[in-house]
């Protein structure tokens, strides 16, 4: 699964339901699990908060958008490819409901950036045609301007033409920034310049400026600089002369393919090691690494013969915490509840004046604001 529009073709979902339990201290049989396959970059807000909840960045991560095992009815209502934003309603058991707004981030390794005509295009051609794989790429179809570069059997890099910045920028559009916005997880910049540019050093100034202007999260971000059109004779004198001022600089053609194998590399090089430092430093933190995101529905609530019954790890621990002699206590348990939004959801479901609501083994009546 590696682009929302899977989702798109699931009109909704169904969990097998569980069983409820009976009597008052048997426990329910749990449900199956119901999984929900998204691509990495899958960034998951409450719809109505637009709070990000979790951001499913990197493969094998997992966002618990019910409490474990819970089954529910899903009924998708999906936007359409432009705005790559489906939103799913999953009615869990009784009492629940939520909602989600997944949004796919674009993930690239390496951001191409340049001006118009450096050939960003043509690069991002030349790297990515070699490779029959693009086609099955499943970012081709919402987004042209990125491909996959595959260097061997098991080095492959995601490169993006970022198109528009300074094109957007030049004609007073502010285009390109919402591109940006999504591309702010490339892990490496690539500056492309044309050799044939009057003033190489200036034009890396104003690419950089951009970035920058846009985000702070470009200042640290490892790049290379490669100046592109090495095939044109002119081309190589003008390189030998500025080349010093741009240390460590590639001389490549888009065209020729000349230069391109040693900056692929190089790029592939600088990755690798980012992704080792970034594995380290989360074994360093959690001593293990793999992250795991949970989120964890507050409650839910099981209609009962004489009343309601609360579950939920959350609302049994703020009851469990709360000392019942105490009115401020209670009173703070309330306001818990209240912003969980406990009361609506027990309205919602008809509940009446002095009805029996039952959290953990402490009953409760239920009183409308
Ligand atoms: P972009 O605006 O940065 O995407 O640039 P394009 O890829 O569209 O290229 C702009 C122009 O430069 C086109 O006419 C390309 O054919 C040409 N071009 C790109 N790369 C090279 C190169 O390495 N050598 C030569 N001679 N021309 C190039
Ligand atoms: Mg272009």
């Amino acid at each position: 699964h590696s682009s929302l529009n899977d989702l798109r073709f699931h009109s909704y979902w169904k969990g097998k339901r569980g069983v409820h339990g009976r009597g008052s201290d048997q426990h329910g049989k749990n449900a199956e699990e119901v999984i929900v396959h998204v691509p990495p970059g899958t960034v998951i807000r409450d719809w109505e908060t637009k709070e990000i909840l979790c951001d499913l960045a990197d493969e094998g991560q997992r966002f618990c958008a019910g409490a474990g095992g819970m089954g529910g009815k899903g009924n998708a209502r999906f936007a359409t490819s432009t705005n790559r934003a489906p939103r799913f309603a999953e009615k869990g058991e009784p009492g629940e409901e939520a909602e989600f707004e997944l949004e796919l981030k674009l993930i690239a390794d390496v951001g191409i950036v340049g001006l118009p005509n450096a050939g960003k295009s043509t690069l991002l051609a030349r790297i990515t045609a070699a490779n029959p794989k693009i086609a099955d790429y499943p970012f081709t179809t919402i987004s042209p301007n990125l491909g996959v570069a595959q260097l061997s059997d098991y080095r492959s890099l995601v490169v993006a033409d970022i198109p528009g910045i300074i094109e957007g920028a030049a004609s007073g559009r502010g285009l390109g920034h919402d591109f940006l916005r999504h591309i702010e997880r490339t892990k490496v910049v690539l500056f492309l310049i044309d050799a044939g540019d009057d003033d190489p050093l200036n034009t890396l100034k104003i690419l950089e400026n951009e970035l920058n202007q846009h985000s702070p999260v470009f200042e640290t971000r490892p790049r290379e600089i490669a100046i592109n059109k090495s095939d044109i004779t002119e081309n190589r004198e003008r390189y030998e002369k500025f080349s010093a001022d741009l240390k460590g600089s590639f001389f490549i053609s888009a065209v020729s393919g000349e230069g391109i194998d040693e900056l692929l590399d190089v790029l592939w090089k600088t990755l690798d090691d980012l992704r080792r430092a970034e594995r380290n430093r989360e074994m360093a933190v959690q001593g293990e690494p793999e992250v795991e995101y949970t989120y964890e529905a507050p409650y839910s609530v099981v209609q009962t013969g004489h009343g309601y019954r609360v579950e939920g790890k959350h609302v049994l621990r703020a009851v469990r915490m709360t000392d019942f002699k105490n009115d401020e206590a209670v009173q703070h348990l309330q306001k818990k509840l209240k912003k969980m939004g406990l009361f609506r959801a027990l309205k919602r479901l008809g509940a009446h004046e002095g009805e029996s609501v039952l959290i953990g083994d402490v009953e409760m009546e239920y009183h409308s604001e």
